[in-house]
């Protein structure tokens, strides 16, 4: 385990393992099969990748995905990790590029799909070099059971006759009994050890909004996150297509990606997507497999998906690094409707499944239980903790009507009324006194509900409807949809349901509603924002030049911690979270010049809340020892020059000089000597009576660029002392 965490350490730069991360690992390295669930952006892949690097042989991979396995292809060679993927796209001079470092031995992770490892000849020729393990990423699409079965998995039930003595691990986020069983089996997974995480992602802000003005309650979501990535699922091309055009209209930089688009238009708007050449792509379901952008902040559906499965993995792409972000739903009843319809037309063993699954998220939708403690619920697992903090019901986001119960007796009288036989729209109508030309027809307007609901509009009292659907009061029949009373609903017209009826306003409020998660506030802290946007900027221009997505340079995490420690040094820079060697060699020097750029233009102290760390990883009996800080005093007091005293206590230039100013003004001093000579605090003096000192890049400026940052503050801190001692005198 210890190499393990050196790995993690070394080529990924995290310090510690996520929940299940270590006894899923354990299984790997240990050699028995396994089945790993964690929900997305639980870490999965980092199950197999870090035992991958840390075993002896080369690791296979199965992965559904071409686009897949190119991420992590890439995410892995960012982090100096030898991994290839053998698949249908690659060149002839590529494909030989991957042979070659396969016959040296070279590969440590190789990924494919499964029909290829399927085939007799590919066997034979992995079984030549070593095999340490074979991995099946998305192992859900075997089962019929999941939510994304594909009939060419089922083929890899050979696997563990193929290669005997060779462990098999599958890992999914598909945590329900059912198709956790049918893999196990699908698999012939021998004995295999079991780890199922905690699906809960309390980083994820829930919310549920009836759909009333679409474009409204969507741009009042996107407007909390000015400048962020964002995914738009919508259920229709044309709803995609046109919600795309509405947001760039308005100003929005959003693009479309859905499944009726070209291969290569697809893929040129998901790539600005990732390169954030954009912030918002509006998508279909088509969208998102296989991406792992980690830091997109949240996730709108401008409509129901169909199961709570798909809920679960598309609001899922929203916070994988672990930070806030906001999952905010919009439903109406018809894309219920739309939904059914659709299933209707799908024959065969699955639609009774597929009919119970959509019927779930309905009620997910209307239900007023905490959001986080239904999914999780869902997934075959207890909810022990009391609130969440992160949903809309929790946080008391839902404002629920005064008179409810009320209400919805009227709405199940006049159900009752109607004798069960019409649909919502319908009924909706009568209550709010709409008396055309059919009710008219059918006698309505003379029942005693006509009218009841009158002061509020024929649409909000649709929404109620809607909500004693989801709640389970009412029942929607046959193809048009129509009411019938439930056993509870019987109870509400006897005015004694089980549980008090509890309806929401049906128009929401106008506010995009509060923003993000519980813990929000402390993942910005101590974080210079104007620096982390620098660092974003940086960011991207750095990924543009390589061709690669942001997010595989540095997570969002990464960029706040760099702004957050503002490091100085390579030594430094190792101690933010997710720099492993190979980043810092690949970006250290140009984010390193960044952001001493950026602090020593602004006299900010570097290598924040590292110093404990500095002390903390040498001996226990060198504790006491002075800081760096001391250590520098020490020095310069003897006349060490800045270099010197770099060298001496490990630290960057910009820290020492930092230091080397805080000395002359505790100790006074009012000339520079030995470190800057008096012509240039004369120079510089000269430029302070024009620009002031508050600042040093004004002064630079002022010096035409001659004079370097590190002089400038040292004369400043000279002067500084100077007049204090004329005030006093
Ligand atoms: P999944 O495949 O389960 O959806 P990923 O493997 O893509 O999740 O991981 C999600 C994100 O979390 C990635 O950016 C990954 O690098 C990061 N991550 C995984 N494990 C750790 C860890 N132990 N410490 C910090 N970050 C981690
Ligand atoms: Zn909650």
């Amino acid at each position: 385990m210890q190499r393990i965490l050196d790995v993690l350490k070394q080529y990924w730069g995290y310090d510690s393992l996520r929940p299940l991360q270590g006894e899923a690992m354990a299984s790997v390295i240990e050699g028995r099969d396994s089945l790993t669930v964690l929900p997305t952006g639980g870490g999965k892949s980092l199950c197999f990748q870090a035992p991958a690097v840390a075993m002896e042989g080369m690791a296979v991979v199965v992965s559904p995905l071409i686009a897949l396995m190119k991420d992590q292809v890439d995410a892995l060679q960012a982090n100096g990790v030898a991994a290839a993927c053998i698949n249908s796209s690659l060149s002839n001079s590529e494909r030989y590029a991957v042979d070659a470092a396969i016959r040296a031995g070279a590969l440590k992770l190789l990924y494919v799909t499964p029909e290829r490892l399927v085939q007799p000849r590919f066997i034979a020729y992995l079984q030549r070099f070593g095999v340490s393990f074979i991995a099946i990423d998305e192992a859900h699409c075997i089962s019929m059971w999941g939510h994304d079965f594909r009939p060419e998995y089922r083929g890899i039930s050979v696997l563990k006759e193929q290669f005997p003595g060779i462990a098999v691990h599958a890992y999914t986020a598909t945590a329900t009994p059912q198709v956790r069983n049918d893999i196990i089996q699908q698999l012939n997974l021998d004995a295999p050890d079991v780890h199922v995480g905690d699906f809960d992602r309390p980083n994820l802000n829930y919310k549920v909004r009836q759909r009333s003005d679409r474009m409204g309650q969507l741009t009042a979501v996107i407007d909390t996150h000015p400048g962020e990535s964002g995914v738009v699922y919508a259920i229709s091309r044309k709803d995609v297509e046109e919600i795309a055009a509405a947001l760039n209209q308005r100003g929005y930089r959003a693009i479309a990606y859905h499944a009726g688009m070209g291969d290569h238009d697809r893929k040129t708007n998901q790539e600005a997507f990732l390169r954030e050449e954009v912030d918002i792509i509006v998508a279909t379901v088509a969208f998102g497999m296989g991406i792992d952008k980690s830091n997109v902040r949240y996730v709108v559906h401008a409509a129901m998906p169909k199961s709570l499965e798909h809920y679960q993995q598309e609001s899922g792409r929203a916070g994988r690094d672990g930070l806030e972000a906001d999952c905010v739903l919009l439903y109406s009843g018809g894309d219920f409707g739309l939904w059914s319809r659709i299933l209707q037309n799908d024959e065969g063993e699955g639609s009774a499944i597929a009919a119970q699954k959509l019927r779930d998220m309905f009620d997910y939708c209307g239900s007023v239980a905490c959001r986080h403690a239904t999914l999780v619920q869902y997934f075959g697992q207890p909810w022990t903790k009391a609130k969440c903090g992160a949903c809309d019901v929790c946080n008391g986001e839902i404002e629920t009507m005064a008179g409810a119960e009320e209400i919805a007796q009227f709405i199940c009288r006049a159900v009752q009324g109607v004798e069960q036989r019409f649909g919502a729209q319908y009924v909706a109508g009568i209550l709010a006194g709409k008396a055309d030309a059919r009710v008219h027809q059918n006698g309505h307007d003379d029942l005693p509900e006509f009218g009841k609901l009158g002061s509020h509009t024929q649409r909000a009292v649709r929404g109620w409807i809607e909500q004693l659907v989801a709640q389970g009061y009412l029942e929607k029949a046959g193809e048009y949809g129509v009411l019938q009373l439930t056993a509870n609903g019987d109870r509400v017209l006897r005015g004694e349901p089980d549980v008090p009826v509890v309806l929401t306003e049906s128009a929401p409020s106008k506010r995009g509603g509060k923003r993000a998660a519980a813990a929000a506030g402390a993942d910005w802290e101590g974080v210079d924002r104007e620096l982390f946007e620098a660092l974003r900027t940086l960011r991207r221009e750095t990924a543009q030049a390589q061709g690669k997505p942001p997010y595989i340079v540095f997570g969002d995490r990464s960029l706040r911690d760099l702004a957050r420690k503002r490091p100085s040094s390579a030594a430094a820079l190792l101690a933010v979270h997710g720099v492993g060697r190979q980043k810092a060699k690949d970006y250290g020097e140009t984010f390193l010049a960044a952001i001493m750029d950026y602090c020593s233009e602004r006299g900010m102290a570097m290598d924040v809340g590292l110093d404990a760390g500095f002390e903390m990883a040498a001996p226990a009996s060198a504790r006491t020892k002075p800081t760096a800080k001391d250590f520098a005093f020490d020095l310069f007091r003897s006349g060490c020059s800045i270099a010197d005293v770099c060298e001496q206590t490990a630290r960057a230039e910009t820290t020492v000089s930092g230091y080397l100013a805080e000395f002359i003004e505790a100790e006074g001093r009012t000339d520079g000597d030995p470190w800057v000579d008096a012509a240039t605090v004369a120079r510089v003096y000269e430029a302070v009576q024009t620009v002031g000192m508050e600042k040093l890049k004004p002064i630079h400026s002022q010096l035409n660029g001659e004079v370097d940052y590190t002089a400038i503050r040292i004369a400043v801190a000279c002067i500084q002392n100077a007049s204090d001692e004329a005030a006093a005198g």
